[in-house]
């Protein structure tokens, strides 16, 4: 008998024809693969025993960089003809693209890099089949050198000798260089080249200095974590006062390895940013992440890193941890040309590490945080775009359009392209609140267009009327000559968390986050829809109250309190007496707040979860004033957190009053707080009532509409003790939960619920 197996997914340049030669041998199976473009096509004559277990060791253990999305396995009418098996090498052919990200060098490339004899010996840009830059090198399909941004750096004998020969593990490998013929690192407007650019940098970090480094996605900025001073001076120039930097560890064994799944996962190919407790590697900075207890660490992913870090020459301590943050200006996407990091990275760093293979798409590095022992997506970008997201359920891929832009949200951009069933993610973009941004943004989807080969015959975007995105959607629209759909923020959430759960009846879903324009023009961001995958109607949303202050009232937490706490109380004077006795902010700002609230002067009506977790944090004296986003709902988290581990869960929870049928009543929690209340205990309780609050919403929205299902999204669920707290109540109460995984609940998940719901739309 012989089968006809296709195996989807990033099949391709990973070795994975090779490993399917080897395993037939094992199970005595004749036939042949094929690379097809978007599978790989395997042949197999043998017994049904025989071929099952070939099928099981394919899905078990398929090679280190390969990503199995589907495996597809039928009967064929062929005659049993084969004698042997065969690899066929492979033609381009049309259909579904599958793009492999790029990969973190392996261990057999490690070794070589510092192996003396080796003729790639400190060789930067060292790599193989099974290692290196794939989509931010890649300008289209099929993946052949020709198409990539080493096409510049013709072959030498030796690497063209290791291309073409099957038994090399480089054969066929699209960037396979060398000392030879490879590119080269050199300091941005500097002398220095190749060894003595690495030097240099070296020695400016181990200095206390400022480094730039281009990388694989981009440009990072590079220092010294322990220096205090360094970290200092760095925050300075960046205009980044308090948001937490992530760094780079030398090696893996400096992470505490008690925590088995973590320490595992973090050497994954991706090497992503993971959020781990600080104490848990050795000591940095306290100013690398203040007032956090976690830290974002990854370790060395390129080999230019590994230099960085173990050059042999002459400097002797060099630093085991490295800050190692996006080379941007703050929220903007990070830079990738010489012209670039000229422009933005030379006030801030004291020398610029660049090299001559362009990077043709940004990719910033993913960051995963872990909740209840399971990876949690926070930036889905380097290692995991373009990777797609198969979604084989007709009701949610491949309805009324074959291919749909969905150019995703304001903040956090990322954006979708999909065909098909299959939804491909780009990498981070970032704010869109730049000029330059909107360029970037609108290159980048061409670019990726052209490597997915795809022609979208409907654009989604977010409804509001000012966002650059809709901007910007709204000029692809017009220029492809197709339909437009836009499609509510929080809706958008929702179909997101349901589509990456595969889920497609109705569910509540439960979108809390900081900002959303609501289909009645206000704010929303406290949101209890009942959707499926034709619409959705608004079930509930948390009391809404006054953002007062316009743009400032997204980042000044204490204008909400002040908000709250007269409506509250709803005399002038008793809420002048209470500001100042929680000493919020100085008596001169509460004046012009209260005009600008009594005078309904710049005041929208908003129902915004994020800015309720601001006024409490502002209340409790935590934050006022947020310097980075989610600052003051972060600490707030962590204050509770800390009550919990210390107190063992010991208290009652009179807090449950602060949504009482639904209405805000913070007189509890004020006065409380103003006799003397601890600050984290108030805090806890603040979460336990909010989980309970939105517990009770969907019992009550169950009742009404025999709903069980509930989806949770948004930003505010990347708070975890808050996640877990509304998921566990939710499951006590007979709740079937949806949550996210590897799709971020903040805007950066957005796109592929915009694409859906575009999908649907005829
Ligand atoms: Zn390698
Ligand atoms: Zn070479």
């Amino acid at each position: 008998m012989v089968y006809n197996i296709k195996v989807f997914g990033i099949v391709q340049g990973v070795g994975f024809r090779p490993f399917i030669d080897r395993l037939a041998a094992t199970f005595n199976i004749n036939g042949t693969v094929a690379n097809k473009g978007s599978y790989v096509e395997i042949f197999a004559q043998g017994s049904d025993y025989a071929v099952q277990n070939f099928c099981d060791a394919i899905t078990k253990n398929p090679p280190p960089r390969s990503t199995i999305l589907d495996i597809n396995i039928s009967k064929t009418s062929m005659t049993d003809d084969f004698n042997d098996f065969q690899i066929i090498e492979s033609e381009h052919e049309t259909g579904n693209i599958f793009v492999s990200p790029d990969i973190a060098i392996c261990d057999l490339c490690k070794t070589e890099l510092f192996d003396k004899n080796n003729r790639r010996y400190l060789h930067p840009f060292i790599n193989c089949t099974a290692c290196g830059p794939r989509l931010t090198i890649l300008k289209n399909m099929p993946y052949d050198r020709e198409r990539t941004s080493m096409n510049k750096f013709p072959m030498c004998n030796d690497c063209s000798e290791e291309y073409f020969n099957p038994n090399s593990r480089r054969y066929d490998a699209q960037p396979v260089c060398c000392n030879e013929c490879g590119p080269e690192v050199y300091i941005l407007d500097g002398n220095e080249r190749g060894a003595e650019a690495i030097k240099r940098v070296r020695r400016v970090i181990k200095d206390g200095g400022i480094a730039a480094i281009k990388g694989i996605g981009g440009f990072h900025i590079a220092c010294d974590s322990t220096n205090f001073e360094t970290v200092n001076r760095l925050r300075k120039l960046k205009h980044r006062p308090q948001k937490p930097f992530a760094v780079m560890i030398k090696e893996r064994q400096l992470i505490n390895n008690a925590h088995s799944t973590i320490y595992k996962f973090i050497d994954n190919h991706q090497k992503q940013i993971l959020l781990i407790d600080k104490s848990w590697t050795i000591k940095v900075a306290e100013n690398v992440a203040p007032y956090n207890h976690k830290l974002g660490v990854m370790l060395p992913y390129t080999p230019l890193h590994l230099l960085i870090f173990n050059y042999p020459d002459d400097i002797v301590d060099f630093p085991k941890v490295l800050i190692m943050t996006s080379g941007n200006i703050s929220g903007s996407p990070i830079v990738i040309t010489d012209d670039e990091a000229r422009r933005d990275l030379s006030k801030i760093c004291d020398v610029i590490l660049s090299n001559n293979r362009d990077i043709l798409i940004r990719a910033d590095d993913s960051v995963i945080d872990f909740i209840n022992d399971e990876p949690y997506m926070i930036r889905r970008s380097r290692g995991y775009a373009p990777l797609p997201i198969l979604i084989r359920n007709e009701k949610l891929g491949m309805r009324n359009y074959d291919s749909v832009l969905a150019i995703g949200g304001e903040l956090k951009n990322t954006f979708c392209l999909s065909k098909g069933d299959l939804f491909y993610l780009s990498p981070y973009i970032g704010d869109m609140t730049s000029l330059q941004s909107f360029d970037i943004l609108k290159s980048s989807i061409n670019r990726m267009s052209d490597l997915v080969e795809i022609k979208p015959q409907v654009i989604a975007c977010d409804l509001h009327p000012r966002y650059q995105t809709t901007k910007i959607a709204e000029i692809i629209a017009s220029e492809l000559d197709v339909s437009l759909i836009k499609v509510q923020h929080h809706y958008a959430h929702v179909l997101s968390c349901m589509a990456e759960n595969n889920f497609t009846d109705k569910v509540i879903g439960v979108a809390f986050d900081g900002t959303g324009y609501g289909t009645d023009g206000t704010i929303w961001g406290g949101e209890f829809l009942v959707s499926d995958l034709n619409g959705f109607e608004r079930a509930a949303s948390i009391a809404p109250f006054i953002q007062a202050g316009g743009d400032k009232s997204s980042v000044e937490g204490w204008r909400i309190a002040i908000a709250i706490i007269l409506d509250a109380f709803k005399d002038v004077d008793t809420t002048k007496k209470i500001i100042n006795e929680l000493n919020i902010i100085d008596e001169d700002k509460i004046t012009g707040q209260l005009f600008l609230l009594q005078n309904n002067i710049n005041c929208i009506k908003s129902t915004s979860a994020g800015r309720l977790f601001d006024a409490v944090s502002a209340i409790l004296g935590l934050c006022s004033v947020s310097t980075f986003e989610g600052e003051a709902a972060m600490k707030l988290q962590f204050a509770a957190e800390s009550f919990k581990t210390s107190s063992n869960r010991n208290c009652d929870y009179p807090l449950n009053k602060l949504f009482n049928n639904q209405i805000l009543c913070f007189n509890d929690l004020i006065s409380r707080r103003l006799s003397g209340d601890s600050v984290n205990q108030l805090a806890y309780e603040f979460h336990i009532g909010l989980a309970d609050y939105i517990v009770n919403t969907c019992i009550k929205i169950r009742s009404r509409n025999n709903i069980s299902t509930v989806a949770l999204t948004g930003g505010v669920f990347q708070n975890s003790l808050l996640l877990s707290l509304t998921a566990d109540n939710l499951k006590s109460y007979g709740f079937n939960v949806l949550c996210h995984k590897l799709i971020p609940a903040n805007d950066g998940g957005l796109c592929l619920g915009q694409a859906v719901a575009a999908n649907g739309i005829n």
